[in-house]
């Protein structure tokens, strides 16, 4: 009788929700020859974990990621970087610019079919661009982090609904004399995209001492590219993830910019280590190791002795 990770280690759950989904992506891989490498990468990724003993929780010393861009557990690991380093220098900033606040922005454009979104990503990108450059941005925003979301298109199969969420530090004069409503948000992004449409925009000011809600915009900002669900979706054989896969090739998903550029690495230089402690910070444990390895048939990990420490 095995004995499951989270029989022992509850907080550990997660472990088991995104390596089962990892399963589930290797698999829809594993239907296309063209990405037949990723499947053998995911397979890889994460079978066998060993904590440290902590003070009052286990702490993982070693793993093997495959860093395929959308593996679910990799996807997971990246996003719980982003969000401790987030967590961590805010306090940083808040000593640099303590009249700054923080507004809360999500930029969408129409959906388009999934085979034109490398060319609309793009175009995003440049738009954002021009609209950061614009007189009235700059007066209101000091800095800026912005990651890329995509999800299926609700309006067919192959459509894709991409979209940028961005914490924007603004400038106390936003409030003031600087301040862009959300009509004129939805005008400046319109006008950026060049569209004869307008453009969905939502913005949100992050409350001065609501720590709860810049928390949430935090984890907002720094989450998946793409939900797992839509990574998962088995009835069209994994036809999008293939062509999603295909479309996003070597792009980056995260932009920083002003005073906060740099301030998150982007995924492709994100290190094992940073992966394995999901932090800068390194918990030091005793040199004793437990191991548990993943099983597919359970699509749990198990209590792995032999690979003790
Ligand atoms: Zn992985």
């Amino acid at each position: 009788m095995s004995q499951f990770l989270t029989d022992l280690a509850p907080k550990e759950t997660p472990w088991d929700t995104h390596r089962s989904n990892a399963q589930s992506v290797q698999m829809l891989y594993e239907y296309s020859e063209e990405f037949n490498k990723y499947a053998e990468r995911i397979n890889g990724c994460s079978g066998i974990l060993k904590f440290g003993f902590g003070e009052d929780k286990l702490v993982l010393k070693q793993a093997f990621f495959c860093r395929v861009r959308f593996c679910p557990v990799c996807q997971w690991r990246r996003s719980l970087l982003w969000r401790a380093v987030m967590f961590q220098k805010l306090e940083e900033i808040k000593t640099q610019y303590p009249t700054h606040r923080w507004v809360f922005l999500t930029l969408t454009v129409r959906n388009c079919d999934l085979v034109d979104l490398r060319d609309t990503l793009k175009d995003m990108n440049a738009s954002w661009k021009r609209m950061s450059e614009t007189v009235a941005f700059k007066k209101g925003v000091a800095g800026f982090i912005r990651t890329t979301e995509v999800t299926r298109g609700k309006d067919g199969d192959m459509r894709a609904h991409p979209h940028y969420h961005a914490l924007l530090l603004v400038k106390p004069s936003y409030f003031t004399k600087n301040y862009i409503k959300q009509s004129e948000w939805v005008e400046m992004w319109q006008k950026a995209l060049t569209a004869d449409y307008a453009p969905s925009v939502n913005v949100k000011t992050v409350k001065q001492f609501a720590e709860g809600q810049l928390d949430k915009a935090i984890c907002e900002t720094l989450k998946y590219s793409v939900k797992p669900d839509d990574l998962t979706l088995t009835r069209d054989s994994g036809a999008w993830l293939h062509e999603m896969t295909r479309q996003t090739f070597k792009m980056r998903f995260i932009a920083t910019g002003g005073v906060l550029k740099g301030v998150l690495k982007p995924d492709d230089e994100i290190t094992t280590d940073e992966m394995l402690t999901s932090s800068e910070e390194v918990e030091e444990t005793d040199e004793r190791r437990i191991a548990f390895q993943y099983h597919r048939e359970h699509r749990r990990y198990a209590y792995a002795p032999r690979f003790n420490e």
